[in-house]
């Protein structure tokens, strides 16, 4: 029952609907041991022969009353109770929500997508119903089973009521039993659905390789299989749930026995009524409400606990980046400083950065090249503070990165990553994500320095053409050309273009950077590449080698040094000169 103390945040919260909704359950669980009552006391009358029209009719005009009054308090406290039961899932979910976004990358590599999924929807519903049919339950069961024994010992006779409810412990000791497997069993149903919805959202988000692969039917298999597991952990709980109620029958059962054999006694040596037999066997009857409610509440609540637990520990999770006290909100602009003695991802033993010490005026177009897995979207992510734990620095104009807010750290930097995303939105909405309220002129001009602006104008729609998942297919170069003019609309102080141009030809790339060059004049770009022409006219390039700088300077420095730059350079002009003789051999035939 600890869940409800945990949750009493909330129902302090919520205490006016709450305290309102309690007080009309006990009305509720008053009213209804009115009409066993007057049962008993008509059957009375029958047998006496005391009946008369005027009797018969208060009784009836009774019944109808008390039948009302629990029409209406009845769907009121449902809407009290219930209501707010989904108020604190509504609250938790948009917590949960906004807590997502503030998590880093490394949050993600760590949690699997399907289980950030289950917490937002399963777990998130079994605290729902623990706040508003658990309260129910408890509520009923004591109130109402409280209201109901009282009446029995205290107006038909208490001895009766005793031996009546002696079965009672074997009871709450099946209902406690019970109880613990079905939690053990829940989590485990509960974590093959999580691994189901893993399943289900990679291979949605990998049907492309999936099927280029003819993979389907592997697949298909294979989601079964997990499908039969989920099925099969959700039997396994409905097996013990499918037990709670056939054993509180027989219990229940058990004690109507007692009640009509021991009451049936009492009658015959006048002890009690008819009427009061019938009174307390009806009584009896109501107190299997509340029985199975009790068995219903432990369910309940073990559902619960489990997933307010786990919906907990997720939202205390810490942010792993975090503000100084006191971050300079002023966007940083200026040189960019790097000193960094290495760095190692979270995790990991070996360092992916060793040694990266460079100055970048402001203004200076910088290249990193490299060969993959050589660290250049490393360092990268470092400036944007996706990772924070290295040793040594990165100053970004007078300040170091981290004496920045987040906010105003980001928003001086247009990053284009090389995993570029496009959402189910418009052209329009996809370049002016970050600056929603940029202007028609404004949009063209960054989609026209992408070099994608005539490419839109041959779409059905234009600039109002959906793309993404729902929307028209684009090429890899096209998508890329987007994510460039999505960055390029803010105007940034710094743009990080990460491998961006790899799917553009050569003759796109050229164009792309000589309007760069021309419009970002005095505002710093980093280039990263494969082909070395990107960053041929960078004011500064590094080349880097596992993790350290292997050699840096200019595109003529670099030249003259020899070794990975030269050859690199060397071998890909000669590609290039194959490529265009191809070209060449092509249109002359
Ligand atoms: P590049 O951009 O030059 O291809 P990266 O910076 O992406 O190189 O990767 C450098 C090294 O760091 C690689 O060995 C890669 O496996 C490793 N790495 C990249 N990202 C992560 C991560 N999030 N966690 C652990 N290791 C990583």
């Amino acid at each position: 029952m600890t869940v409800f103390r945990d949750l009493f945040w909330f129902f302090r919260q919520e205490k006016k609907a709450y305290i309102t909704g309690i007080i009309v359950l006990l009305i509720v669980a008053f009213f209804e041991t009115i009409p066993p009552k007057v049962i008993g006391i008509m059957i009375d009358h029958i047998k006496e022969g005391t009946i008369t029209k005027a009797i018969l009719i208060r009784w009836m005009v009774t019944l109808l009353v008390v039948a009302i009054v629990l029409y209406v308090l009845r769907y009121w406290w449902r809407i009290l109770i219930f209501g707010s039961a989904v108020k604190l899932s509504r609250q938790l979910r948009n917590e949960l929500y906004a807590h997502f976004t503030k998590m880093s990358p490394s949050f993600y590599q760590r949690k699997r997508i399907g289980d950030l999924m289950a917490h937002a929807t399963n777990d998130l519903q079994a605290i729902q119903q623990t706040a508003g049919s658990g309260i129910l339950t408890l509520v009923d069961s004591l109130m109402l089973g409280g209201f109901v024994l009282a009446t029995m010992a205290f107006t038909i006779s208490w001895k009766l009521t005793i031996i009546s409810l002696l079965p009672m412990p074997v009871m709450a000791i099946a209902t406690s039993r019970y109880g613990t497997l079905l939690h053990q069993r829940f989590l485990k149903a509960q974590e093959a659905f999580s691994s189901l919805n893993d399943k289900v959202q990679e291979s949605i988000s990998g049907i492309r390789v999936i099927k280029a692969f003819g993979y389907e039917q592997d697949d298909i298999e294979s989601f079964r299989k997990q499908s039969e597991d989920v099925v099969s952990k959700n039997v396994a709980v409905a097996r013990v749930d499918a037990l709670f109620d056939p054993t509180i029958s027989l219990i229940v059962g058990i004690s109507f026995f007692l009640a009509v054999t021991f009451g049936a006694k009492m009658v015959i040596a006048g002890e009690l009524t008819i009427g009061d037999l019938v009174s307390f066997t009806t009584y009896l009857g109501l107190l299997i409400w509340p029985m199975l409610a009790f068995g219903w509440l432990f369910n309940i609540v073990e559902r619960g606990r489990a997933s307010y637990d786990r919906v907990r520990a997720l939202l205390d999770e810490k942010e792993e980046i975090q503000e100084a006290e006191n971050a300079i909100a002023a966007p940083p602009t200026g040189d960019i400083v790097y000193d960094i003695q290495q760095f190692t991802y979270p995790n990991e033993e070996k360092p992916v950065l060793r040694n990266i010490r460079f100055h970048l005026r402001r203004g200076q177009t910088l290249g990193i090249v490299g060969k993959t897995g050589a660290g250049k979207t490393t360092l990268l992510k470092l400036l944007i503070r996706e990772f924070d734990q290295y040793d040594g620095e990165i100053r970004f104009g007078d300040h170091e990165i981290s004496e920045y807010t987040l906010h105003a750290l980001r928003s001086s930097i247009g990053y284009v990553p090389q995993d570029h995303f496009l959402f189910s939105a418009t052209v329009r909405e996809n370049i002016a994500f970050a600056c929603p309220e940029a202007s028609e002129e404004d949009v063209i001009k960054a989609a026209k320095l992408a070099n994608i602006h005539e490419d839109i104008e041959q779409f059905a729609d234009g600039y109002e053409t959906i793309v993404g998942e729902r929307g028209v297919s684009l090429s890899g170069g096209q998508k890329q050309r987007i994510s460039i003019a999505r960055a390029l609309l803010l105007n940034p102080e710094v743009l990080i273009l990460d491998d961006s141009l790899s799917a553009v030809d050569a003759k796109t790339e050229e164009r792309i950077l000589t309007a760069l060059k021309e419009n970002r004049a005095g505002k710093t770009t980093i280039i990263t590449a494969h082909r070395l022409s990107a960053i041929q006219h960078a004011d500064l390039i590094l080349v880097l080698e596992e993790g350290c700088i292997a050699q840096m300077g200019t595109h003529e420095e670099l030249m003259r040094e020899g070794g990975w730059y030269r050859n690199m350079y060397e071998r890909q002009q000669l590609e290039s000169l194959v490529e265009q003789g191809g070209q060449v051999w092509k249109i002359n035939r």
